[in-house]
């Protein structure tokens, strides 16, 4: 397919932005692919983020952060409807506990009137408590945000490329790009299986990578500063501790370290934010976690360290310039989008209306699909159904009667449909269903995915990776124990 089709555009680059532009041109009648390096979608930033949808008082007033995060955050509700992806609207609150930090949260307030945020309250102490009676006795004021929630990133970027792709869109995962030109009209793109792809429109959304695609497309462009950070997660039986999203007062480089509800239903801490020379340090570190939890624990003092199951660490594109950057270049026939940093998840579906526009302006046909299919096919997610529904499903396919994750009470019905949808290794089945995500972290559960993966792709167990590349969890011992165990069909 490489070779053969000439398509009207090219998005680089799969994670939350690049799939919510995929999706946007998915609507338009024209011929569309995104490349992405990786064995999956959205394992870039995507994958390791605090994956809150920020409700837009962070951002100084007409920048392009304030405009697409708010425009972003209205568009939500729609849109996790519309894929069926977990979103859950818990409201954010930034607390105060100094005269000092009670001015700079009014600044805040005033800022988020000024960037149009609805439904903002000041709450005194005692209202502050009332809604979260777990929250440190010192803080004496909150700056509330009803319209901000939480969703979960890899699942949305990985429902909107199924979306776009049930639409006609090609999505082709583990190609990297590796050189751009532009002859006659047409882009033409090597990637690193020797193949080319020629369109006449570019995209370049691939993340903290961009600057460089950028260079290749011949822009004279200040690099991606990589910012680190690391989050911890805690078991589900400390959930109700906190409801909103508990937020400090920022620093100059962050937004701090915070409380996180996540849409899945865990506690998070984090993120730290440490600039670095590297785009791929992804490790946690035992300053990081210091560092956060004695920050979190002054905000929500029943913390416990013991209840943190898991760990992790994302990279933000960090924007020379503070604010979200769109670059074009060939008279405006390629778009380059830089410094994509936080609130880059929320303004997704924005960006993606904004990068319509432009791409329109540069002279792309805008005729809309009579037959676009907005939604995608709910997903069967086994632990929320009622009784009734679990027989039901179970009648219709047994292997909904097998669990293979206890933590997360994940079935074997769910992993196979995973793999059905693009699942190709154990991360993805992990972040599609949340097998191995629960309190033994896939201690159980993952020689069942390993077999199940197997005999689903038609592959030997070895040749299962963690995610991708040489990621491999098995050695050729274990390929013969495996043969002799259970574990092998
Ligand atoms: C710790 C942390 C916490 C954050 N918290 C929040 C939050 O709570 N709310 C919020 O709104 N935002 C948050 N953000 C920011 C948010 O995660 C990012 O803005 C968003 O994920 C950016 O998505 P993206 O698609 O631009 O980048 P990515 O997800 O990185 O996608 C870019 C993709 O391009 C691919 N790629 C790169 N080079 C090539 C190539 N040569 N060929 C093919 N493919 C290529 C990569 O593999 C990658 O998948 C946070 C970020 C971090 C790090």
């Amino acid at each position: 397919m490489g070779t053969k089709t000439h398509y009207d555009v090219i998005i680089i680059g799969g994670g939350v932005v690049g799939t919510a532009i995929l999706r946007a041109l998915s609507r338009l009648q024209l011929k569309i692919a995104l490349l992405e390096k990786q064995v999956e979608i959205g394992w870039g930033t995507t994958k390791a983020n605090s994956g809150i949808v920020h409700a837009g008082f962070h951002s100084t007033p007409g920048t392009w952060k304030a405009k697409l995060c708010v425009r972003g955050n209205a568009m939500f509700e729609q849109l996790s409807d519309e894929l069926d992806v977990p979103f859950w609207q818990n409201g954010l609150m930034m607390v105060a506990r100094t005269k000092e930090e009670e001015e700079t949260l009014r600044h805040y307030y005033q800022q988020g009137l000024e960037n149009k945020v609805t439904g903002m309250e000041m709450l005194d102490a005692e209202a502050t408590h009332r809604l979260e009676p777990n929250l440190a006795p010192e803080i004496s004021l909150a700056l509330r945000a009803p319209s901000g929630g939480v969703v979960a990133p890899f699942e949305l970027a990985m429902a909107q490329a199924e979306n776009a792709t049930a639409n006609g869109a090609q999505v082709q995962t583990g190609l990297r790009v590796e050189d751009i030109s532009h002859t006659g009209d047409e882009f033409v793109i090597t990637t690193d299986d020797g193949n080319t792809w020629t369109s006449t429109y570019l995209v370049n959304s691939a993340g903290l990578f961009a600057d460089e695609i950028a260079k290749i497309c011949g822009l004279e462009i200040e690099p991606i500063i990589p910012r680190k950070g690391e989050e911890y997660l805690f078991d589900q039986s400390v959930s109700d501790l906190i409801t909103h999203t508990i937020f400090p007062v920022p620093t100059p480089k962050s937004k701090g370290i915070l409380v996180i509800p996540t849409a899945e239903g865990n506690l998070m801490i984090g993120p730290t934010a440490l600039e670095l020379p590297y785009k791929d340090d992804v490790t946690t570190t035992a300053e990081g976690l210091d560092e956060i939890f004695s920050f979190t624990q002054k905000l929500v003092p029943r913390l416990n360290r013991r209840d943190i199951i898991a760990s992790f660490a994302g990279v933000r594109a960090g924007s020379p310039t503070g604010d979200f950057i769109f670059d074009s270049s060939h008279s405006g026939k390629a778009i380059h989008l830089r410094g994509i940093e936080s609130p880059g998840l929320t303004a997704a579906p924005a960006i993606a209306e904004h990068v319509l526009k432009m791409l329109a302006k540069a002279g792309l046909p805008q005729k809309e699909k009579p037959d676009f299919n907005p939604r995608r096919p709910k997903v069967i997610r086994f632990k929320e159904l009622s009784d009734a529904e679990k027989e039901q499903v179970i009648r219709e396919n047994p292997l909904y009667a097998h669990v293979v994750c206890r933590c997360e009470t994940i079935t074997e019905g769910e992993i196979v449909d995973a793999i059905q949808r693009g699942a190709r290794t154990v991360d993805g089945v992990k972040f599609r269903t949340r097998a191995g995500m629960g309190r033994c972290q896939g201690g159980f559960c993952t020689p069942h995915i390993v077999r199940i993966l197997a005999r689903e792709l038609g592959v030997t167990p070895l040749e299962i990776t963690k995610r991708g590349n040489d990621s491999q969890l098995l050695v050729a011992e274990a390929k013969e124990f495996l043969k002799g165990g259970k574990l092998h069909d």
